[in-house]
């Protein structure tokens, strides 16, 4: 029996994307080795961290790196790195900020749940605009000698309520204020890795467990190499805000090689190959009666990667919701997410031998009954 099934958890036929919830995504055999010979000896684990991160960011072509337990962590350090900087005390003290800047300016659009991970370090933010709508001077005019740094969600980059980050960033620099990006999920395309630093971020966070298929719970911090000294200041090992969330050798080791089999990746194969899988599902399911079944892309703001094509399915008088509960129904269960009330089957993390049950679980459930 499995570790899975001994705890009678059936896995799951992933249609959705590289999701927390269902796992994040799966590690490449050398990465697990990797992880495996990392188990076996001591290792002075500050001197670790600490090349691994000058190894990774080698590797990705950027000035420092900071290895972390997922974006989220990354986030609460990097903003406690911002305030504390490498002041022990102030280290120490956090999450009271008596005495920091702690305020954290932000574009009301670009509010989102993953952000109470910079309040957890004892910043408070400070809004700017309407969800809709916001400007430039009142960036300028939310700045004060209490902020902190400029948060910007790549996420919402799309929204109506966004500014471009290029202009936040002139506009917080003038002012003397770094900017913190969360790009959690946003690779593909890998050059998104880079985009945001180009673009004036100092700081930028991205998941380790989901595009770049590293540990579940490993993230990264790239950026300047200072601030990037500041977050290691208040990361785990050291006595911090973030020694709760811990990095543990293996985690490192799993993350440097997960990002030596990233940078080698062909994105040209793998979109490829992500285009041959919905057009599968679409050819699949053509005919079927009052059901529409279309190439989706870009998706909507907000369900990232945008830049993964998708196959939005939907039938005439069933919801989508329905639909995708009976997929979860199906043995074994079937993930599929819900964009624009149409099933939105994601190949992102589909694997080949996994195509012919989805496409027969999907042709059996739309199939009109005789
Ligand atoms: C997934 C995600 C996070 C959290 O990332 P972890 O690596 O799971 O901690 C933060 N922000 C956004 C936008 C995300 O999508």
């Amino acid at each position: 029996m499995g570790v899975y099934e001994a705890l009678g958890v059936r896995p799951v036929i992933n249609a959705r994307g590289t999701l927390t919830a269902l796992g994040g995504s799966v590690m490449d055999p050398a990465v697990v080795a990797a992880m495996a010979e990392a188990a076996t000896a001591f290792v002075d684990l500050p001197d670790l961290h600490r090349r691994a991160g000058r190894r990774i960011a080698d590797l990705l072509g950027v000035e420092a790196a900071c290895v972390t337990s997922g974006a989220a962590a990354g986030l609460t350090i990097a903003t406690a790195a911002l305030m504390a900087r490498d002041r022990i005390e102030a280290v120490l003290a956090l999450p009271d900020t008596t005495g920091l800047p702690d305020e954290v300016v932000v574009l009301k659009a670009h509010r989102m749940l993953y952000d109470q991970a910079v309040l957890v370090a004892g910043a408070r933010f400070v809004e700017v605009g309407v969800a809709s709508a916001a400007r430039i001077e009142q960036v300028d005019a939310a700045i004060t000698d209490n902020t902190a740094c400029l948060f910007y969600a790549a996420e919402s980059a799309d929204t109506r309520g966004s500014l471009p980050l290029a202009a936040l960033a002139e506009c917080a620099h003038a002012r003397g204020v770094p900017v913190l990006v969360d790009a959690a999920a946003e690779i593909p395309p890998p050059d998104n890795l880079r985009r945001f630093l180009d673009e004036g971020a100092d700081l930028v966070v991205v998941s380790g467990g989901k595009e770049l298929a590293g540990p579940q719970s490993s993230g990264l911090i790239i950026g300047d190499r200072r601030l990037i000294d500041f977050c290691h200041a208040n990361s785990f090992p050291e006595h911090s805000i973030g020694r709760g969330m811990k990095t543990d050798k293996e985690t490192i080791a799993g993350l440097v090689k997960a990002v030596e089999l990233w940078v080698a990746r062909d994105y040209s194969v793998i979109f490829d190959r992500w285009e041959s899988l919905v057009a599968q599902v679409l050819d699949a399911l053509a005919g079927l009666p009052g059901v529409t079944a279309e190439r989706g892309f870009p998706t909507e703001p907000g369900i990232q990667p945008i830049v993964i094509p998708r196959a939005y399915v939907s039938q005439a008088g069933r919801p989508a919701a329905e639909l995708r509960d009976a997929l979860l129904e199906h043995d074994p269960p079937i993930a599929v997410g819900i964009e624009q009330d149409r099933l939105a089957i994601n190949p992102q993390c589909l694997r080949d031998d996994e195509l012919p049950t989805l496409l027969a679980a999907l042709t059996a459930l739309l199939r009109p009954p005789r």
